[in-house]
């Protein structure tokens, strides 16, 4: 059979967790958290299962938890969302991610993304015959190259894909970097995905950016959402797509076929749940203590922390230590020290090395306490 990923192989999230469960090492590699989730969550699930929520769900997801998830965007951006018309539940993220590619990519129509890219978008823009056009991110700050972009943007553009929070690099984008991507996008026929999982998820002050503030953005924009990060429940794999009635209703002609429907008990547990508002409150203050206490614990290690603004990974640098490539160096901590994390290289076109690794600190203090004290030892 003729490969139609040729180049892909398995995630460097399976990797890495399956080197991790071999050597038994802390697992600091893919992110998820390690600590229970709230018990309210479990208890409605279960109810959800009693009270017969079993059967298929509608197609664009229960009503009640598209409400809540409009009631969240116009608390945190203060936009009105219809909730029947604009917002699609989907399969995690990642099933909204394909789709909202599959919509607006047509074979030979190229999709701008930038590198360190999460590893999801450059199969499904292939997968839907596109060309990735990938821009490297300014490095150490991550930061968009916008003459880059303007330079690239021909009658061929699409799309372009933006992350912010940024998974891997920590990076969140500005005010500025909107109004750039605006003047770039006004009279040309080019959507934007944004992937907004870890929109809650940001440190320092930093305030969440995203193109549902602006009118004319979010005219033509697909965002994308989890509450496998907001509610550290990755593996109940539930995220949506909110996108004007226009597109939403192009999204829903494929989201029907890809899996028709999401897990309805998922929903109705997460729905019941969102009646008390302030539920994602305390984020925020949470991982950044867990950031921080990450980067005390490591401080006295050779390892250089690169500026995490948001998501919760922490890139370090570990050019003081040696030049091994960063995919051996993941490798061998793992297999040596006993610590798993991702090399940053797999996110990139042409595997560029900045020789950095990301570590994941949603974990218990305990578990990021012991993983630091392995890190001590590598000189
Ligand atoms: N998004 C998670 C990460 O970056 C992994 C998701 C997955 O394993 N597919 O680690």
């Amino acid at each position: 059979m003729v490969s139609k990923l040729p180049h892909t192989g398995t995630t460097i999230f399976s990797v890495m967790s399956a080197l991790a469960d071999d050597y038994r090492a802390v697992n600091l590699s893919q992110g998820f958290p390690d600590f229970p989730i709230d018990s309210e969550l479990n208890e409605h699930l279960f109810k959800a299962v009693k009270d017969g929520h079993n059967q298929y769900a509608p197609m664009a997801g229960i009503l009640s938890l598209r409400e809540k998830i409009s009631d969240q965007i116009k608390k945190f951006h203060g936009r009105k969302i219809n909730p029947e018309t604009e917002i699609t539940v989907t399969s995690g993220a990642t099933e909204a991610l394909f789709a909202a590619i599959s919509v607006t990519v047509c074979p030979g129509d190229e999709v701008i993304i930038f590198d360190p890219s999460y590893d999801s978008y450059v199969p499904a823009v292939l997968l839907n015959q596109g060309i990735p056009v990938r821009i490297p991110l300014n490095f150490p700050d991550y930061n968009i190259d916008w003459e880059a972009v303007k330079s690239a943007v021909n009658s061929k553009t699409k799309l372009i894909i933006i992350n912010s929070p940024n998974n891997p690099t920590g990076a969140v984008i500005s005010e500025q970097d909107l109004f750039n991507l605006r003047e770039i996008i006004r009279r040309q026929n080019i959507y934007v995905l944004s992937d907004e999982v870890y929109e809650h998820i940001i440190f320092d002050g930093n305030r969440h950016i995203s193109p549902v503030t602006d009118e004319e953005l979010y005219r033509k924009s697909f965002i994308v959402s989890s509450f496998g990060k907001t509610f550290h429940i990755t593996g109940w794999k539930v995220g949506y797509c909110t996108a004007p009635p226009n597109l939403t209703s192009e999204f829903r002609k494929i989201h029907q076929f890809l899996t028709f429907s999401t897990s309805t008990p998922f929903q109705f547990a997460i729905s019941a749940y969102l009646k008390n508002k302030s539920r994602i409150k305390n984020l925020k203050k949470f991982y950044q203590s867990k950031r921080d206490l990450f980067l005390e614990m490591t401080a006295d290690t050779k390892f250089r922390p690169l500026k995490c603004s948001g998501t919760y990974f922490q890139l370090l640098d570990y050019s003081d230590i040696t030049d091994e490539n960063d995919f051996d160096l993941a490798v061998r901590l793992t297999k040596e020290f006993k610590v798993a994390s991702i090399p940053v290289s797999v996110f990139y076109e042409k595997k560029t090395d900045n020789k950095v690794l990301r570590f994941c600190f949603a974990k218990e203090d305990k578990t990021l306490e012991k993983a630091a004290e392995r890190l001590r030892k590598l000189k």
